[in-house]
């Protein structure tokens, strides 16, 4: 059975309203947003063990129909590899050791691999995707508890389209950093943009705004480098995702949590605006 979040997952504060409730593919979808900090998260939700259990078999055919990789996704898997390839290289001259967690079928970690000649290493909780990543030779856990424990630290972290998929964004970040990644290495975070993308999907317990993204990342011991809207490789004008590059801040400092105010306002304002692309430039709005 679902549970209700109790404390908001950025500022842990209890206050919420309610943000959005619809129909999701057979599920009840409901959002909240917290009435402290500006974060909006799902609740009720699943809880750990059905999370656990969504993910290794229901997951890929809840959202495309079929248990395992087809040519459709992995086409839009390789668009998306690039950009992101494109946004760290600018930034990044180096990587020799690389963990992509959520790695579905590998792409980004082999296009990261053919750029950088690094050391790829993921974790894919879906049999289906994790073993045909293993087929291409990567090295694949199922959970990033089953790393090795004498597994030296990498320079690079990624998750692409992972974040907004976690109970705890902000102790699963801390925890990456304590644990598995090299002082003062690099964090690629990509998820959807609360102001553009449609979000609200039974598996996105958090919908970030630039703004609570940032917030989250700070509160997790990391310095934000940069941090983009945009749409690639979907769409040349709409701004459907946030793509941010971070650094593990080492000093111990933590900012103070920032509010962000007008979350439904700037909501609404965003897919109106997206409605109205849309219909003016319908070929640059959306790349299928
Ligand atoms: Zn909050």
């Amino acid at each position: 059975m679902p549970e209700n979040v109790q404390y908001c997952p950025l500022c842990h504060h209890e206050t919420s309203r309610s943000f959005d409730t619809r129909q999701f593919r057979g599920h009840t979808v409901s959002n909240r947003v917290c009435a402290h900090c500006g974060l909006v998260y799902q609740s009720p939700r699943m809880t750990a063990a059905e999370l656990d259990e969504f993910y290794a078999a229901e997951y890929r055919q809840v959202y495309q129909g079929e248990p395992g990789p087809i040519l459709k996704d992995l086409q839009a898997q390789k668009g998306r590899a690039a950009s992101l390839l494109e946004f760290v290289s600018a930034s990044v001259p180096e990587v020799n050791r690389h963990l992509d967690i959520g790695c579905s079928a590998g792409i980004l970690l082999t296009t990261f691999r053919d750029h950088y000649g690094d050391q790829p290493l993921g974790v894919e909780p879906g049999d289906s995707y994790r073993g045909y990543a293993q087929s291409q030779g990567l090295t694949i856990h199922a959970d990033i508890a089953d790393l090795p424990s004498n597994e030296p630290r990498v320079d690079l972290i990624s998750m692409a389209h992972v974040l907004e998929h976690l109970p705890d964004p902000v102790g699963y970040l801390a925890s990456l950093r304590e644990k598995h990644l090299a002082p003062h290495g690099w964090l690629l975070l990509e998820v959807p943009n609360l102001y553009c993308h449609d979000s609200f999907e039974i598996a996105h317990l958090t919908s970030f705004s630039a703004h609570t993204l940032r917030q989250t990342v700070e509160q997790a011991g990391y310095e934000v480098v940069k941090l983009e809207a945009h749409g690639r490789p979907r769409s040349e004008l709409l701004p459907l995702y946030l793509t941010l590059l971070a650094r593990s801040a080492n000093d111990g400092m933590v900012h103070p949590l920032q509010s962000e105010g007008n979350v439904a306002f700037k909501r609404r304002l965003g897919l109106l605006r997206r409605r109205v692309v849309q219909k003016l430039f319908p070929k640059k709005a959306w790349i299928a």
